[in-house]
């Protein structure tokens, strides 16, 4: 590990807290995954790009890192409790689909979305689907202590582990949202470990179990997942902050049942699987929450129709601390695009120095960065630093492209490759190609010169129509930009 120590925020003891791995040789982490029933909408990603800094800071600052991000394709019900039909299948069956064609249409839509967020992959991306015999191995080693069936399956008894809740920090008479119409269950926040499948009820994924053909519970693929590819006890399980509520405390329940059972922990009673439970908060718009269930919402795939690249969306994420709620706008997005740029444009006109003899040291940026990051990953104090270290004159442009490219494997802004031109995406409707836009800007600044200034306003508004606004004058002589039809 190198510089400051790293201090992280621990959803468990709500503080911030110095971090010590488990193995230096090898920190480990376990994300939730997507439900592959739809698209991911931008607050979904926010989570991923939370994620994703804090993989790169692990890495940063010198431990060797595991990292899974699980894909949910089976098990996640439209409440995060246990009301509700499956996600998956009522996808499929509202659209006609076989369930499997539409899980891996998903996936695939949602590895790109991270790819084009410049996202890492993480060691691997296990699917649920793939653990279903783990899972009733491992709900059978906890369910003569810890569970009870029910017609509808076999549920956890919340009261026979310590402590029930509190990560959420939830009393027993807490929430009416979380009160399931599950008839016969022993406590309100009791939760399916396995699904059977009702007479009658057609479902397209269903699996032979000791409690009867049906389907896993949601909660219980993670305990899995995270087990098997991390151990038992590992360091670090993040989500997005609903997931502090419901998921998560039913893991933890899961894991203390588990190595109870099985010894494989010392502490049973303050066994939790993760040392360390991370949360970042929502991205949330003027009506609310963003939601997939909710009809309309917006994917990475409609900020790029509306001509923004992807990055300008993780700029915007990392211009708010990951607790912060972030509200989405299309100006704040259009704010990060404008400031992107200008990184993009100060790293161009570096390369365009001459070099100078000597160089200047940056250590003192670094540590400034260090801090910044170190610091909960306060990633908007971490842009700051980089600004001032792009814009500090004495140090030569080499030496500043150096540390650049040391800043931006925490940033993973791409900053050492962007170029202008892959941020000048046209919006989808635009009716003209960059040649064409290029030919009518020359035929442009001809009529100016010329002072024929009809023709060249005709020209502006020819250009306006195909969905390109000039920008004369624009201090980042970027000639043009999508007109943005908010
Ligand atoms: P899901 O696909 O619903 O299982 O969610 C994937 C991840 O996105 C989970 O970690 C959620 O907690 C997180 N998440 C869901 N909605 C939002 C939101 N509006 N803002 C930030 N994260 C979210
Ligand atoms: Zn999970």
């Amino acid at each position: 590990m190198t510089g400051a120590p790293l201090r992280l925020h621990n959803s468990l003891t709500r503080t911030t807290e110095v971090f010590a791995p488990i193995d230096p040789a090898n920190v480990r982490v376990y994300s939730c995954g997507p439900t592959v029933y739809n698209y991911a909408h931008i607050g979904n990603l926010r989570a991923y790009v939370f994620t994703d800094t804090l993989s790169r800071v692990l890495r940063w600052k010198g431990w060797p890192l595991t990292h899974i991000i699980n894909i949910t394709d089976v098990g996640h019900l439209t409440s995060d409790a246990d009301a509700g039909d499956d996600k998956m299948e009522a996808a499929a069956r509202e659209r006609g689909q076989d369930i499997w064609a539409i899980a891996a249409h998903y996936t695939q839509a949602f590895k790109q979305n991270l790819r084009d967020l410049n996202i890492d992959d993480p060691m691997r991306f296990p699917l649920a689907t793939d653990h279903v015999a783990e899972m009733i191995d491992f709900a059978s080693a906890i369910a003569d202590r810890h569970c009870y069936t029910l017609d509808s399956g076999l549920y956890f008894d919340v009261s026979t582990v310590p402590d029930y809740g509190r990560l959420a920090r939830s009393k027993e008479d807490d929430g009416e949202g979380r009160i399931d119409p599950v008839a016969g269950k022993r406590n309100p926040q009791d939760f399916a470990i396995w699904r059977a499948s009702g007479p009658g009820e057609n479902r397209q994924m269903e699996w032979d179990s000791p409690w009867g053909r049906g389907a896993p519970g949601w909660h219980l693929e993670c305990s899995v997942m995270a087990r098997k590819y991390l151990g038992d006890e590992f360091d670090i399980h993040t989500g997005g902050i609903d997931h502090r509520e419901i998921h998560h405390p039913n893991e933890i329940a899961q894991n203390q049942a588990h190595c109870g059972v099985d010894g494989s922990c010392a502490d049973h009673a303050g066994f939790t699987g993760a040392k360390l439970w991370m949360h970042n908060n929502f991205l949330v718009d003027r009506t609310g929450k963003m939601s997939k269930s909710s009809g309309e919402f917006l994917t990475l795939q409609r900020l790029v129709d509306r001509g923004f690249h992807p990055l300008s969306y993780r700029l915007m994420c990392l211009q708010a601390h990951y607790r912060s709620e972030m509200e989405f706008s299309w100006e704040g997005l259009a704010a990060a695009q404008v400031r992107l740029k200008r990184l993009v444009q100060t790293v161009e006109s570096l390369r365009a120095q001459p070099p100078k003899a000597g160089s200047v040291d940056t250590t003192g940026y670094r540590g400034a960065l260090d801090a910044a990051i170190s610091d909960d990953l306060a990633t908007p104090k971490a842009l700051i630093v980089l600004d001032a270290m792009l814009a500090d004159k004495a140090i030569p442009a080499a030496d500043r492209l150096a540390a650049l490219a040391d800043f931006d494997a925490v940033l993973g802004l791409d900053l050492c490759r962007l170029d202008r031109r892959a941020l000048r995406t046209r919006p989808a409707e635009a009716t003209i190609d960059e040649a064409g836009i290029a030919e009518k800007l020359a035929e442009r600044r001809q009529a100016r010169a010329a002072k024929d200034f009809a023709t060249s306003d005709a020209i502006r508004e020819a250009l306006s129509a195909a969905g390109v606004e000039v920008m004369d004058g624009d201090a980042l002589e970027w000639d043009w930009k999508p007109t943005q039809s908010a």
